[in-house]
Parts: structure tokens; C-alpha cells; sequence
């Protein structure tokens, strides 16, 4: 096999990128997902060695330009002869092969028309998919400490951080099959469903990740997220004081005993009112107590001690009056 020469300007250039970075990721065996800009998504090669788990929501781009590439979520990054060696056999020289890939000569060129060619051979569709959340990250412990949540709980519910919006992202899944249908993204001043139209009313949050015999049905996701983070296992979400038939199907159907915590204010205690009347023939129902706190508007606003009471002390459905 004849050697390339070595070429002139090698070191100039502290990261060779191959002419076609997405065509060099497939030879590779890395699977890319989704081009956003200049940023090619995929799932993380080294999540698995990395964190005992596979990158199923997938957190990792690369730059097609610059070949840079990173992990949001277990921090694997570098350059791209990095990757290259990291993927490669341990006996293959990950310089050479990029550079036989043309690297030296794309880093000198400019690079509008191979762009353009990597591009066309990429899904850059709107549709939701799980690459959707790949530029999203953990929340930082500032947000998770002024809703006092866990890092375990956001990770357990899939709740993600929008850093450029510094927005909650809040993954909304269909139940059993737990394909993506989109997201909300929330912060104090700000409220936005993607899509727009998204079919939410068929989709309990934290419906998947139940465990245990008691649902604890609550109206925003992050108070679930909350309740988990106190030890409080059980919550699902409604999306909102508006409980569909299928959602309440849905909730019975996991429950021994179901806890309905939506809202202390009019809305929610009109709900849970016609709730009682519809289906407290159904299943051993429950209503959260509000008595011993003053003035919170939902359970995720109580403290520790006053939200394990408010479950605890729980009213059955035949002594409850609104
Ligand atoms: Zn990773």
C-alpha cells in the first residue's frame, strides 16, 4: 500500500478533520441520529464504558467543521482524531486514517461545498425524535435547589435543561411504548409545548417510571420530580388541573390506591371534586390534605415535612368535602 507523503501544514492544524466528517462517523460505526447546523447528534460511543448505561436519550454532537465532539451528559469529548482513535482498533494509527480521509487538506480548504454535500445525506426535519433533546443537559443545582430536587429524580424522569433559554425541558412520552412526542420547556416567565400541537391528554408523566401500589396524581410533572426527590415514590402528572378519561384510566389501572393532589385553588378543587364523583367507585381513592399548611399552592411547594404529612394524612374520598 502506497503511504501518503506526508503533507506540509500538518502541524499547523492542532485538529485534522476529515473531508466528510459524517461519512468518516458511519465508517466509524458511531450512530448519528440528526444534523442541527453544523452539529451532527448521535448517541455517545463511550456512554456505555462510561456510565454503565447506553445513551439512550442521546446527548452527544460533533462539529462536521471542526470535528470537536462531546457528551453532555458523561463528559466524553475531544478532538476528532480522539474519537477516531478511540473507536478505532488499539493497533490502528487514528492520525494516518484521518488523514488518509483527506484532514490535512480539508483544514486548508474552505469548506462550503463539502458542507453542502454531508448535509443532503441527513434527516434536517423538524420532527421530534429523541435527538431533539441531544443539545439539552442536566439541570444546574441552582434551579434543582430552588425546587428542591435531585439530580437522581431529574435523571429518573428524564427532566433536562435548556442552558441557552435557562428553561426546565419537561419530555413528554407515550405511555407503555415510551416513544418521545415532544417536550415542554418552562421557567417563571415562560411556558411553551414543541410541537405545538402535541396530543398530551393520552400521556401520564412519571406513567413509565411508576412503581409501588399508590399514585399520587399531581397536575405539574416537576412536582413529581419533587416528590421523588423526597422519597416520595408514585407521582404521576397530568400536564395541567384538566385530568382526561384516558389519564384517569390510566392512573387506576396502576393504582391500588390513588392520592388525587391536584391544585389547592378553585380549578383544582373543582377537579377533584367531579373526579370523586365519576370514579370513586373505581378504585380506593384518596385526597391530599392542604389543612396544615398555610397558603401552598401545590404539593411541590410544601416542604419536606409538610408534603410527607399532606400523603399521609390523606382524606378518603367518603370524608372529603371541597
Ligand atoms: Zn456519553
Amino acid at each position: 500500500v502506497a503511504r501518503q507523503p506526508v503533507q506540509k501544514g500538518w502541524d499547523l492544524f492542532a485538529n485534522p478533520v476529515p473531508g466528510n466528517v459524517f461519512a468518516c462517523l458511519q465508517e466509524l460505526g458511531v450512530e448519528t441520529i440528526r444534523q442541527n447546523d453544523d452539529e451532527i447528534l448521535g448517541r455517545c460511543p463511550a456512554h456505555f464504558e462510561r456510565t454503565g448505561k447506553q445513551d439512550r436519550h442521546p446527548s452527544w454532537s460533533v462539529n462536521a467543521e471542526t470535528g470537536m465532539h462531546n457528551c453532555f451528559s458523561c463528559g466524553f469529548s475531544g478532538t476528532f482524531v480522539e474519537l477516531a482513535a478511540f473507536m478505532l482498533p488499539k493497533d490502528e494509527d487514528a492520525v494516518a486514517w484521518v488523514r488518509q480521509r483527506g484532514g490535512v487538506e480539508r483544514a486548508k480548504r474552505i469548506l462550503d461545498k463539502h458542507r453542502s454535500a454531508s448535509i443532503t445525506e441527513i434527516d434536517t426535519s423538524e420532527v421530534i425524535n429523541e435527538a431533539s433533546l441531544a443539545l439539552f443537559t442536566d439541570p444546574p443545582e441552582w434551579a434543582m435547589e430552588e425546587r428542591g430536587l435531585t439530580l437522581e429524580a431529574c435523571r429518573h424522569f428524564g427532566v433536562l435543561w435548556d442552558p441557552k433559554k435557562d428553561s426546565w425541558i419537561i419530555p413528554i412520552r407515550e405511555p407503555y411504548s415510551d416513544r418521545l412526542l415532544g417536550y415542554q420547556i418552562k421557567n417563571k416567565r415562560y411556558f411553551r409545548n414543541v410541537p405545538k400541537d402535541m396530543e398530551k391528554s393520552g400521556s401520564l408523566f412519571g406513567f413509565n417510571e411508576h412503581e409501588g401500589d399508590v399514585v399520587i396524581l399531581v397536575e405539574s410533572p416537576l412536582d413529581v420530580v419533587r416528590l421523588y426527590s423526597i422519597g416520595i415514590k408514585g407521582g404521576v402528572a397530568a400536564y395541567g388541573v384538566r385530568v382526561s378519561a384516558k389519564q384517569m384510566r390510566m392512573a387506576i389501572d396502576l393504582a391500588d390506591v390513588l392520592i388525587v393532589a391536584l391544585d389547592n385553588d378553585k380549578d383544582g378543587r373543582y377537579a377533584s371534586a367531579d373526579i370523586k364523583t365519576r370514579y370513586s367507585g373505581q378504585v380506593r381513592m384518596r385526597f391530599l390534605s392542604y389543612t396544615h399548611c398555610d397558603d401552598v399552592k401545590d404539593v411541590g411547594a410544601m416542604s419536606e415535612e409538610e408534603a410527607h404529612i399532606a400523603i399521609d394524612s390523606a382524606v378518603p374520598s367518603v370524608l372529603v368535602k371541597f
